[in-house]
């Protein structure tokens, strides 16, 4: 059996090494994962009890348009309920977007290096990938807007960008939508939003809200701790939802997610705490690589891209042997730098321990 044309040349989507697998092959009792941005504080303790309303309905489909939810959120944002979207994950939205957007013949416009979904997307779609080099770890978007052409259908901005952390500005996106003609979608990723502090951050809802070409993505996977039932959602016109609701699948959340979801959301103190303690442990790892002499890039994520001065792969099996589970930058385009997830304080102090020693050696 042949696969389709475009599909030869997509890689299958490598994950960081499991907590378990690690604990097993060197022997260790105790070991952190700081390499995929999961919350190191877990969700919001009012989810589990959540759940139990759902036991009596394990058998019956969820609510497609997960109404609860719906109405929850849009209160929250302060958005019509009929300008979301949910999907399994953010990534089935980006997915969405893809299919009902992108064939062959068009184009999609990404930063190099970002978030790798937009790409694997576009390939998969037949579509082509635009692939514009950052500067300083930041979108370029002046040689984003000059990369559109009458075949472009989407632009993706990961805000704050996957690996590096960086954000683009209100000001530079005011100035970036000013080019973008109107048959391009503007998609922004904004899936570590609740973790910026940055007052120059962009209000990505607001954008959407004066523009029927904007999409937000965001996510209860990360700030909200819930990466196990896959939930995200979209932000924009209701038209474009009307669009994509064409492929998506009927009941593609599912009962649990949009549950736990709904008790995530409710529970505000718990994302303002992460928040803070996030914000702490990105200052501890920026003054301490400052003092290690290493570069890294400013996030405002829950991670952070740093360079090692020597080989990542060999950093990243260094700290392996040491029972912390990092990203190396090899395979995201930094072959000397590491990506590391912002852990709790105990986690942050003994990852920047060992980066001590691996230094000294
Ligand atoms: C983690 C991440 C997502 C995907 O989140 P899910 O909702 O878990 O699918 C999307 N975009 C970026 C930039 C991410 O880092």
């Amino acid at each position: 059996m042949k696969v389709k044309a475009a599909l030869q040349d997509i890689p299958v989507y490598q994950p960081g090494k499991p907590l378990e697998e690690v604990k097993r092959e060197f022997g260790l009792d105790e070991v952190i994962k700081l390499a995929s941005n999961e919350n190191p504080f877990g969700c919001s303790p009012t989810v589990w009890e959540s759940l139990s309303t759902e036991r009596d309905f394990f058998s019956l489909y969820p609510e497609g348009g997960a109404p609860l939810l719906r109405q929850q959120l849009a209160t929250h944002l302060k958005v019509e309920p009929e300008r979301l979207i949910f999907g399994n994950g953010s990534d089935e939205i980006i997915q969405m977007i893809g299919r009902a957007f992108l064939e062959p013949g068009t184009e999609t416009v990404m930063a190099d290096i970002t978030f790798p979904r937009y790409k694997t997307q576009a390939l998969i779609e037949g579509a082509k990938a635009v692939e514009i080099p950052l500067k300083d770890g930041v979108h370029d978007l002046d040689g984003m807007a000059e990369a559109i052409n009458e075949r472009t259908r989407i632009v993706w901005i990961c805000n704050p960008n996957n690996p590096t952390g960086t954000i683009i500005t209100a000001e530079q996106l005011a100035t970036f939508m000013k080019k973008v003609p109107p048959h391009v979608l503007v998609v922004l990723d904004e899936a570590y939003e609740e973790y910026v502090t940055d007052p120059e951050y962009p209000d990505g809802i607001k954008e959407v809200l004066a523009n029927p070409r904007v999409i937000v993505l965001r996510t209860f996977s990360k700030i909200y701790g819930l990466a196990a039932f896959r939930i995200g959602y979209g932000v924009m016109d209701a038209s474009l939802i009307q669009d994509i609701n064409r492929v998506r699948e009927p009941f593609n959340v599912n009962r649990l997610a949009q549950r736990a979801a709904l008790a995530g959301l409710a529970d505000q103190d718990f994302v303002n705490q992460c928040r803070k303690a996030n914000r702490e442990g990105i200052e501890l790892f920026e003054s301490h690589l400052t003092k290690l002499g290493l570069h890294y890039f400013p996030s405002q994520g829950n991670f952070v891209l740093m360079d090692t001065g020597r080989n990542a792969d060999e950093m990243f099996h260094h700290l392996l042997t040491k029972g912390i589970i990092v990203r190396s930058g090899v395979s995201l385009g930094y072959p000397t730098y590491i990506r590391v997830t912002v852990g709790s304080q105990e986690q942050n102090i003994q990852f920047l321990n060992e980066l001590d020693v691996a230094k000294s050696e």
